[in-house]
């Protein structure tokens, strides 16, 4: 058993009974049919930064994708595979003149997990970048178009179990110089909007329609609302941060009782934007 708190940004959790981190695709397509001929359910692990995992832990395997990170430069485009880290993609940005993808600066995430949450902020989203997509199911390895895929407001409706191996880019030349700015630039706005000195998952929920969540949840008075280790966000009410302490279960409390209060207020069903996985 491998506990999975220190594999998310939330850093809470419990264990999983099997944990693989394949070291490349092929590693991968090997323990994804060996999982599927045993009957052992997955779930797929990028960065663990927009995952719940209660408190009871996970049965089954976990599959991290974190060494798949390969990556090739081809001109404006950039072949990246899903491991990689969104630090690491936008490093080679930079190194390569490459411009497009600098709003996900500050993103804890992989490529793979950006891509099937179609991680969006400041108004641009993943898949407004992407040229394809690779998947990988049942034993098959399969590239599609972009618009072959069924993107919508944080995420990619994949056939079940599929797995994002890899994805391909279209960006625009820019100076190296120019990317780091930006960069810089997107990275000053997330400070100054998001509590990110203490491990959290992002938003916890999508905006329902035009209004931010964070509005409504900050309009209902919870802000600063606390349980256990698990506060509401003073700073950006659509955050629950883990002050130090804090288990699943605190955590899931406070989502219960945001979509609670939001509904009793307002009339508006909160829907989760993060995953929670495992048992209680
Ligand atoms: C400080 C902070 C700021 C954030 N800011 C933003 C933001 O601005 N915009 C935004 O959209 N999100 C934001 N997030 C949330 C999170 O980073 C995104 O949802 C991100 O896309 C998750 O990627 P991940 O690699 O961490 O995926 P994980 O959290 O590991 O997984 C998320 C989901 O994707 C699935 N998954 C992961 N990898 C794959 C794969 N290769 N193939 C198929 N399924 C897979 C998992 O099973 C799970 O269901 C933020 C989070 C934090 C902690």
């Amino acid at each position: 058993m491998v506990s999975l708190s220190p594999y998310t940004t939330f850093k809470v959790g419990g264990p999983v009974d099997l944990f693989f981190e394949p070291e490349n695709i092929w590693e991968l397509a090997r323990v994804c049919t060996f999982l599927e001929e045993e009957g052992i359910p997955k779930f797929l692990l990028g960065g663990g930064s927009n995952l719940l995992v209660r408190d009871g832990g996970v049965r089954g395997a976990c599959l991290s994708l974190r060494k798949l990170r390969g990556f090739e430069v081809l001109g404006d485009e950039l072949w990246v595979e899903a491991g990689l880290s969104l630090k690491s993609l936008l490093d080679l940005c930079v190194q390569y003149g490459l411009s497009g993808l600098e709003f996900l600066s500050g993103v804890p995430a992989t490529v793979g997990g950006a891509v099937a949450m179609n991680a969006g902020a400041f108004g641009f989203e993943i898949k407004d970048f992407l040229t394809q997509v690779t998947l990988l199911g049942q034993g098959h390895f399969v590239t599609k178009a972009r618009d072959a895929l069924a993107f919508s407001y944080r995420g990619l409706g994949l056939p079940e179990g599929a797995v994002v191996v890899a994805a391909r880019f279209k960006l625009v030349r820019r100076t190296p110089q120019e990317v780091r700015e930006k960069i810089s630039f997107y990275l000053k706005e997330r400070r100054r909007r998001q509590p990110l000195s203490f491990p959290s998952a992002g938003c916890v929920f999508k905006n329902p329609g035009q209004v931010a969540a964070g509005y409504l949840i900050e309009a209902a008075g919870l802000k600063g609302f606390s349980r256990g280790g698990a506060q509401i966000s003073r700073k950006h009410a659509n955050f629950i941060i883990n002050r130090g302490k804090a288990r699943a279960d605190d955590i899931l409390f406070l989502v219960d009782l945001v979509k609670e209060e939001v509904f009793r207020q307002f009339g508006l069903e909160l829907e989760e934007e993060i995953k929670i996985v495992g048992e209680a």
